[in-house]
């Protein structure tokens, strides 16, 4: 269905730069038919831009109110929305053989995967994630019945089929031969559906997975279809030990890049552990990391210098990580990301933490980056498609600047703030 022309009056909210908040009070933004800005100004500019419009449609915000981008949730496991706030009294290689891949297994039943994930996506676009990566199961039917679902509810999303072939129970790991074929089989089924919203992302789990050889045959296939890559890496010290055996000594950003897995569209959730020259052979690639604080915190992983990274050249997006994480909110791992980039100052002389604008960031900006999808959303750059959110802060008892709002709204807001939601110009919620 062709949609109409929008015009968002009120206060306006984005990062036009890295790490600074632009914005725009009494401004507005035009969204054409097909979901793309195309103009953004102050309100002194609106009859004049309305004047060549032709017919539209006003959304007015009330000064409570802010229009800004969808956040970008860059590490969510779908399937295991049901253990959300589950299992956190073990670390991770017991957690995932304890309660993850036990949990993962049932998306054989394409019912129980249908429904968990249609709930999902209802979920992370309430909360104002307008796109999310996804790691999905083994599983390649189920595994398309989230990108149905992504589909259905009009979300912008990455899907990934996981490969995993070792170190996971015997009835959930797939044969090398298998973990190929089946996701040069989700690749195709996937594009085919011709949703230029919704994209495959090859999901290696982690170097604990998979061996070198298999490793490669997804490093060429990402490179054939020129695809996204998303994994985890240095989550935990026992497994950045494991690598390190099972590879010969090779650090963990080692195995990757050797594999050809290290790229600019590949995104690794994480990083607490990596050495310095993991951390600059990653800004080499233009690889992006996605840090977890409440997964990091729950799973009692570590806590990532954020900062360092961030000095280092390599770009930062948000995860959710459910279930790692508890929370399917974006703007809960904002207040984590402050909070533990603080704790991590506590420790350092002279250590300036992320802020609230450099999480809002890293939840916009940051996250599209990760995904390589910059040139398409993040801001309300002219030209990019219009995923948005409008926001309310309740009970306000004097007026507000728009950056008061902002923060009011990241550090009090959850799911009810987020009253409409946008994706490529169409409303979602
Ligand atoms: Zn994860």
């Amino acid at each position: 269905m062709v949609q109409r022309t929008k015009v968002f009056v009120g206060n306006i909210v984005h990062c036009n730069k890295p790490f600074t908040v632009q914005t725009l009070e009494k401004g507005f933004v035009v969204v054409n038919e097909k979901g793309k800005i195309i103009a953004v100004d102050n309100l002194s500019a609106l009859d004049s831009c309305k004047d060549k419009l032709g017919s539209f449609e006003e959304i007015l915000l009330n000064d409570n109110q802010l229009l800004m981008p969808g956040f970008v949730d860059t590490h969510f496991h779908a399937p295991q929305y049901p253990n959300a706030g589950l299992g956190y009294d073990k670390p991770l290689l017991d957690w995932l053989q304890t309660y993850t891949y036990p949990l993962e297994k049932k998306y054989s039943d394409t019912e129980f995967a249908k429904t968990v994930y249609d709930a999902v996506v209802k979920r992370t676009l309430a909360a104002g994630s307008t796109t999310v990566s996804y790691f999905a199961t083994l599983h390649l039917d189920s595994s398309l019945l989230l990108a149905e679902a992504a589909i259905k509810f009009g979300q912008r999303a990455f899907i990934g089929k996981v490969n995993m072939t070792e170190l996971a129970p015997p009835d959930y790991v797939e044969s090398p031969e298998d973990t190929i074929s089946n996701t040069l089989e989700f690749i195709h089924k996937l594009v085919a559906k011709k949703c230029h919203l919704v994209q495959p992302i090859v999901t290696p789990r982690f170097a604990l997975s998979l061996d070198l050889n298999d490793l490669n045959k997804l490093g060429q296939i990402a490179n054939k279809f020129d695809l996204n890559i998303q994994s985890h890496i240095s989550e935990n010290k026992a497994e950045v030990e494991m690598v390190r055996d099972k590879f010969d000594d090779l650090l963990y950003a080692e195995v990757y890049d050797k594999t050809s897995l290290l790229t600019n569209k590949t995104v690794l959730a994480h990083a607490i552990y990596l050495t310095d020259s993991e951390i600059e052979l990653l800004a080499e690639r233009s690889t992006s990391v996605s840090h977890c604080p409440d997964s990091n915190t729950c799973l009692k992983s570590g806590l990532c210098d954020v900062k360092k990274l961030l000095k280092a050249g390599v770009n930062v997006g948000l995860g959710t990580d459910i279930s790692g994480g508890y929370s399917t909110s974006i703007m809960n791992a904002m207040r984590s990301a402050v909070a533990v980039s603080t704790h991590v100052s506590f420790e350092r002389e002279d250590y300036d933490p992320l802020n609230v604008y450099d999480v809002f960031y890293l939840a916009t900006m940051g996250g599209a980056k990760a995904l390589a999808l910059n040139h398409k959303i993040g801001n309300f750059e002219i030209g990019k498609e219009f995923d948005a959110i409008v926001g309310e802060v309740q009970e306000c008892f004097h007026p507000h600047t728009a950056l008061e709002l902002l923060q009011k709204f990241i550090y009090t807001g959850d799911d009810r703030n987020v009253l409409q939601v946008y994706v490529c110009g169409k409303r979602v919620k």
